[in-house]
């Protein structure tokens, strides 16, 4: 099979080999993208140009860059989430859309308790106080006997539910599509959205982000937070209207956040980069050297698969 094949994310065989040999094996000819320049709809549509598959990080691929790509036949989100991706439009001009689920949820779920524990004790500014000689007091919080509140009960939402349970939490979960004796065979109760955010000490947000699922955590949800709560996204940015965060966290209607997910990425003008009682990390959550093989083996996988047969292994549309 001749096939060019676009690479726009940086972390795309960045850990292991692996990725790269099975688009070689398969005969695909890779073009890698410079991503230390922001990917805009200009650049994506000349790269584009001649090829006929993509494995795609966060970039734009609105309807617009798949109208102007007339040889693309396949797209692989490298990750799970595909809301940078125009899945209408797609689907209208006969793309086919993967993605790799399954492939960094451990990852994910384990930068989820990290940041819980990091915030609940502070763990990033005391670091740097004792870089500059201060050996202070500090009163964290516990996460044991604590209730964690999960929004979105997939893969990752699951990983962090058994971690936690390992701390002797209780564990309540919000996910409209996932069933209740699913939920209690892994020791989580379902709740309504409401209790989940009013009884959290740590809310944990994973579910994917959709029309429906934006700014779920606006300024009512906030109010309705312990003040005691902290707040985890280890998910989307578009989740959370994070103007209304950085009102509440000002304001003392929750504890703190620990964020690794931003609306705009890097979040360089935000005003949450001022406040102390935020822990914050550059969209790492995926970024282990496990799963960053995985998931570019498995993103190599979709785009030679739909190529070859039509069929990827994990299909979106
Ligand atoms: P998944 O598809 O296994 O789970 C997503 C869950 O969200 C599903 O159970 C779904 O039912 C639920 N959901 C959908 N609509 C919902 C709603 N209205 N309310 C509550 N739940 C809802 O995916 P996953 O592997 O668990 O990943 C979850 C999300 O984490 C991804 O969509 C992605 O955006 C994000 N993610 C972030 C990183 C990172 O680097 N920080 C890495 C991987 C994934």
């Amino acid at each position: 099979m001749k096939a060019k094949v676009l690479i726009a994310t940086r972390s795309f065989g960045s850990t292991s080999q692996k990725p790269w040999q099975v688009l070689a094996e398969a005969g695909c000819e890779t073009v890698r993208a410079d991503m230390s320049q922001k990917m805009t709809e200009e650049r994506l549509i000349k790269l584009l140009d001649g090829v006929e598959a993509a494995i795609v990080g966060v970039v734009p691929m609105s309807a617009r860059v798949l109208e102007n790509a007339p040889r693309l036949k396949a797209v692989s989100a490298h990750g799970v989430g595909v809301d940078h991706i125009d899945l209408e439009a797609a689907a209208r001009k006969g793309v086919i859309v993967a993605n790799c689920p399954g492939a960094n949820d451990q990852a994910v779920a384990d930068l989820a308790i990290g940041l819980m524990v990091a915030i609940a004790r502070q763990i990033p500014s005391v670091d740097q106080d004792v870089r500059s000689g201060k050996w202070g007091r500090y009163h964290g919080s516990e996460l044991w006997n604590k209730t964690l509140g999960l929004i979105g009960l997939g893969r990752i939402g699951r990983g962090v539910a058994k971690r936690a349970l390992g701390f002797d939490m209780q564990v309540l979960a919000y996910d409209p599509y996932v069933d209740e004796q699913l939920a209690g065979a892994i020791g989580v109760r379902m709740s309504s959205f409401e209790e989940v955010i009013s009884a959290a000490d740590f809310l944990s947000l994973h579910a994917a982000l959709t029309e429906e699922t934006r700014h779920m955590i606006g300024k009512s949800e906030l109010e309705n937070m312990k003040p005691s709560a902290f707040l985890i996204n280890t998910a989307r940015g578009g989740l959370v209207d994070e103007e209304a965060l950085y009102a509440a966290l000002v304001e003392g209607q929750l504890a703190g956040a620990a964020l690794d997910a931003f609306a705009a990425e890097p979040p360089i003008d935000s005003p949450l980069l001022q406040l102390e009682n935020v822990v914050l990390t550059p969209h790492i959550g995926a970024h282990t050297q496990e799963a960053i093989e995985r998931v570019g083996v498995l993103a190599a996988q979709n785009v030679v698969q739909a190529l070859q047969t039509g069929e990827p292994i994990h299909r979106v549309v």
